[in-house]
C-alpha cells in the first residue's frame, strides 16, 4: 500500500443509517442523497454505488463537475445541481437530464435558449428566498420568473420548489427557521394560485428533517446524517429523546485508519513536537502516526484530537504537523510500531467521530470530512454480494 492511511466504507452502516432516516421521516417522503464535497470526503466514485445498493437513486450535488462525476458512474440516476453551473455547462446539463436549481434570471434565460435550440426541456428547481439571504428569488423576482415560465411551458419542467434553512441544527435559529418554513409555504401557495405547481417541494437538510417535521414536505436532502454523523449535539438530543434506549442510532460509514510509525519515550519537563504547546509533565511514552494536515487531519486538532489504538481512546498532543501527528500512549505502553490507528470510526467498543473531540463543534465534521484527500485509497466493506440486492 503506497499510502500512509486508508479509508474503509461500510455498506451495512450506510443501510443502517437509511433505515433510521426512513423511520424518522416515514414511508412517503423521498430521500435525496447529498454528495457534494466528494460525498463529504467519502469519495463520490465509491459512495454513489453504495447509495444505490441501499435503494436510493436521487443525488444532490453542488456543481456541474460533481454532477458529471455522478453521471459518468450512473447515467440513469437523478442528479440535481444545487449551486454553481456555468452558462457554458447548461447545455450539457439539459441534454443529459441533469436537474438544477435556478435562483437568478440569467440562468433561467440561458436555460430557455438551450432548451429552444435543442427542443429539450430544462428540468428546474425554483429556489425561494425565505430568509437565509444567500440565493433564491423573493416574491417580486418570482413574479418575473413565473411570467417567463408561462409563455414557455414546453421548455421547462418544474421539478421542484426549494429553499434552504439558516442553521436548523441550532435552537438559536428557531424563530428564523420557523419563519422560513412559513414564508416558503406562503410563496408556494401563492404560486399555486397563479396556476403553477412543482413535482416536489423540498426544503430540509438533515437537521431540519430531524427537528422540524413540517420542513420534510415531499423530499428531504440528506447529507451528514447518511454518513453517520450528527449535524449538532442538539439534533442528536432531538432524536434520541424519542427513543427510550438512548443509544446512537447512527453508524459511521467511514473508517479512516493508519498505523503507528514509531514509539519513543520522553522525559518529564521536555516539550514535545514543534514549539512549546505541550510539555511532558511526567515521563511519557509517545507514538507518531504518519498523518498530518496535508492528509486532511486538521491542524485545529492540535492538542485536541483523539485516536483509537488497541481499542483505547488516546490524545493527540502537540501541534499536528504537515505529515504526522503525535499521540500520548503513556497509559498503554505496550503499543508498538505497526499497530492500527483509527483516526475516524470504530475500534473495539470505542468510536471516534470528529465531533466527539472535547470542545470542538460538529461543524468540524463537515469540514474535516470534506477535506479528506481524494488520493487516500478507499475500499467498500460489508457489501452484499447478491445480484438482487436492489429488490427488497
Ligand atoms: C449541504 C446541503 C444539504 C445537506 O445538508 P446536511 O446538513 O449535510 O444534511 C441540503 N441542502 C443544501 C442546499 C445543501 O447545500
Amino acid at each position: 500500500m503506497f499510502a500512509t492511511s486508508e479509508i474503509e466504507l461500510d455498506q451495512s452502516a450506510l443501510e443502517n443509517n437509511y433505515r433510521f432516516i426512513r423511520s424518522l421521516i416515514g414511508p412517503d417522503v423521498q430521500i435525496s442523497s447529498v454528495i457534494k464535497g466528494n460525498a463529504y470526503g467519502h469519495g463520490i466514485f465509491e459512495f454513489v454505488p453504495m447509495v444505490q445498493a441501499a435503494g436510493v437513486n436521487h443525488f444532490s450535488v453542488f456543481s456541474a463537475d460533481e454532477a458529471l462525476e455522478v453521471n459518468n458512474i450512473s447515467p440513469s440516476s437523478t442528479v440535481v445541481i444545487m449551486g454553481y453551473i456555468g452558462n457554458e455547462e447548461l447545455e450539457w446539463a439539459i441534454l443529459n437530464d441533469i436537474e438544477f436549481f435556478v435562483f437568478e434570471r440569467d440562468r433561467m434565460r440561458k436555460a430557455l435558449d438551450v432548451s429552444r435550440k435543442f427542443g429539450k426541456k430544462a428540468k428546474i428547481h425554483i429556489e425561494f428566498e425565505t430568509g437565509l439571504n444567500r440565493t433564491g428569488f423573493d416574491k417580486n423576482q418570482l413574479e418575473d420568473v413565473l411570467d417567463l415560465l408561462s409563455g414557455n411551458e414546453e421548455y421547462f419542467e418544474l421539478k421542484g420548489c426549494c429553499t434552504h434553512y439558516a442553521g436548523a441544527e441550532s435552537i438559536a435559529n428557531f424563530v428564523r427557521v420557523k419563519s422560513q418554513i412559513k414564508r416558503y409555504n406562503k410563496l408556494y401557495k401563492w404560486m399555486e394560485t397563479k396556476g403553477f405547481s412543482a413535482e416536489t417541494r423540498h426544503t430540509a437538510c438533515s437537521a431540519a428533517a430531524i427537528s422540524y417535521p413540517k420542513s420534510r414536505m415531499d423530499m428531504v436532502r440528506i447529507g451528514i446524517l447518511q454518513y453517520g454523523f450528527w449535524p449538532s449535539k442538539e439534533s442528536f438530543i432531538d432524536c434520541i429523546k424519542l427513543s427510550p434506549d438512548r443509544e446512537d442510532p447512527l453508524k459511521r460509514v467511514i473508517k479512516w485508519k493508519s498505523s503507528v510509525m514509531d514509539v519513543k519515550e520522553v522525559s518529564t519537563g521536555e516539550f514535545i513536537g514543534y514549539g512549546t504547546t505541550f510539555m511532558a509533565t511526567d515521563n511519557m511514552k509517545i507514538a507518531t502516526v504518519p498523518v498530518g494536515y496535508s492528509h486532511g487531519y486538521s491542524r485545529s486538532l492540535s492538542n485536541q484530537g483523539r485516536v483509537l489504538i488497541r481499542g483505547q481512546r488516546l490524545a493527540v498532543i502537540g501541534i499536528v504537523n504537515m505529515n504526522l501527528l503525535i499521540v500520548d500512549i503513556s497509559e498503554c505502553p505496550s503499543i508498538e510500531k505497526g499497530d492500527e490507528v483509527i483516526l475516524i470510526g470504530d475500534q473495539g467498543d470505542n468510536s471516534i467521530s470528529v465531533a466527539s473531540f472535547s470542545e470542538l463543534s460538529n461543524q468540524l465534521n463537515y469540514e474535516l470530512l470534506s477535506r479528506l484527500p481524494r488520493n487516500i485509497p478507499r475500499t467498500v466493506i460489508n457489501q452484499k454480494q447478491l445480484s438482487n440486492q436492489n429488490n427488497d
